[in-house]
């Protein structure tokens, strides 16, 4: 296959250069070179192939980036934020992902750090922003019940107030690293409210307070990442409140809008992109010029022309700030796309590798002796990514929950 950017270095390439401005790229080109030595060889490729940062490759990472003040790009400077506009916000968090960085992990920084810092009070600011800054303390997002997921505002599990104190029973599920977080942000009931999002409250919790209890779902790609967590008779102490009792509803309203946002990931998909460009070069089946098939070529120019639009709309909607015309719509459409464009690759990956994609962990991958000269590590992972994927059209919303929020918007700003 023509490939019209072969003498150019990867990192040099990028397919919004036309809308970036000189500052832009200066700015792209300092935040490419510090990230070139923050992130250690053997994590970049553990990343690349499609594998999840260990909890101590993101702690590294985090004081590394904490060093420079660059933790929580979006911040308030008052808060410890770095003053840099979308754009910048956006270029950086795509760097991130095309160096296959660790990540920044949403839950303190993206999630519940705004909420303190909007809704908490002082003593809650001073607590916990400091270690959501340096990356020290690692939170989880205790939302989602057994039978309260997208409806999660039928949720059971209740805090009772003790006059002190509350008393949590109940349980969560589907909690994402809960088994290596220090804290947990979550919502339980405190009121029966005629409309049922009106007893519900939020919490901040120390994860090694008496009554929790940790267990693992081990998922489809055989790895832990979720968990259930379980609550009998907890003791939250009364300063763990956050904002005013009853309004935990606006409050994860106020927080879901900031995960929404952060899920496009076109950095990652501008990788796998490069991945599939990479294997239509090589001879990994015999007799299969991919380079000439018009169906591969059809499927990767047809995603790569889509993600082109996502990074586009993706712009267009960050540029018209937190009140512009799309601040409904935006978070929906943008996860929508990308959800869709990441499984579309990752499935794209799978099927152009064939029954090599089956191979995961490297003694499985040395019985393959013949790559058609691609690297082994270049099938490892490739199945995880596929398999995991299939839950971003689930976490932080499932697709028609989005469309069910585009379609209302739609009918209601009809004439
Ligand atoms: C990988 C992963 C990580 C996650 N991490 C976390 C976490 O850290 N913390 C946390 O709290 N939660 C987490 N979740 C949970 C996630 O938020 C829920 O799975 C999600 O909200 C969907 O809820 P559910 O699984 O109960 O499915 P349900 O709500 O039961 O939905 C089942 C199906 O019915 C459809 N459906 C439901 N209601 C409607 C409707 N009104 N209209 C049309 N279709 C509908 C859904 O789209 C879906 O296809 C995670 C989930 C995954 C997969």
């Amino acid at each position: 296959m023509q490939d019209t950017n072969s003498q150019t270095p990867y990192e040099e390439r990028d397919h919004i250069d036309l809308l970036l401005d000189d500052d832009l790229r200066a700015f792209r080109r300092d935040v490419r070179a510090y990230l070139r030595d923050a992130v250690p060889e053997e994590t970049r490729n553990r990343i690349d192939r499609g594998y999840a940062p260990t909890k101590s490759e993101i702690a590294d990472f985090l004081a590394k980036l904490a060093a420079r003040g660059w933790t929580a790009p979006a911040w308030p400077v008052e808060y410890g934020g770095t003053g840099w506009t979308q754009l910048q916000r956006m270029v950086f968090s795509s760097e991130l992902a095309r160096n296959a960085a660790p990540g920044i992990p949403p839950f303190g920084v993206s999630m519940i750090g705004p909420v303190l810092y909007t809704f908490g009070t002082q003593a809650q600011k001073d607590k916990y922003l400091p270690g959501i800054l340096s990356g020290e303390d690692f939170w989880c997002q205790g939302f989602s019940e057994p039978g309260s997921g997208s409806d999660l505002a039928s949720l059971r599990t209740k805090a009772e107030d003790k006059g002190g104190h509350y008393l949590l029973n109940g349980q969560k599920i589907w909690t994402s690293k809960a088994h290596y977080a220090d804290r947990i942000f979550l919502l339980a009931r405190t009121d029966e409210a005629p409309r049922r999002q009106g007893g519900i409250s939020m919490f901040v919790l120390d994860m090694d307070t008496p009554g929790i209890v940790v267990k693992p779902i081990v998922a489809i790609d055989m790895n832990h990442s979720l968990n259930e967590v379980f609550f009998e008779d907890v003791k939250i102490p009364a300063d763990g409140l956050v904002g005013e009792r009853g309004k935990g509803w606006d409050y994860a309203k106020f927080l879901l809008g900031n995960e929404r946002t952060g899920i496009t990931n076109v950095g990652r998909c501008r990788r796998q992109v490069e991945r599939l460009k990479r294997l239509a070069r090589t001879d990994l089946i015999p007799g299969v010029d991919l380079s000439k098939d018009s169906a591969f070529l059809r499927d990767l120019a047809r995603v790569e022309a889509d993600l082109t639009a996502l990074e586009i709309s993706e712009i267009r909607i960050l540029s018209q700030g937190k009140n512009g015309p799309s601040a409904m719509t935006g978070p929906s459409v943008l996860k929508l796309a990308s959800a869709q464009i990441q499984q579309t690759l990752a499935e794209l990956i799978v099927s152009t590798l064939g029954h090599y994609a089956a191979g995961r962990g490297a003694e499985f991958i040395e019985a393959f002796d013949d790559l058609g000269g691609l690297p082994t590590d270049f099938v490892d992972g490739a199945l995880n990514e596929y398999l995991f994927g299939r839950s971003v059209s689930i976490y932080g919303g499932t697709n028609q929950i989005q469309r069910d929020i585009l379609a209302r918007a739609a009918l209601e700003t009809r004439p």
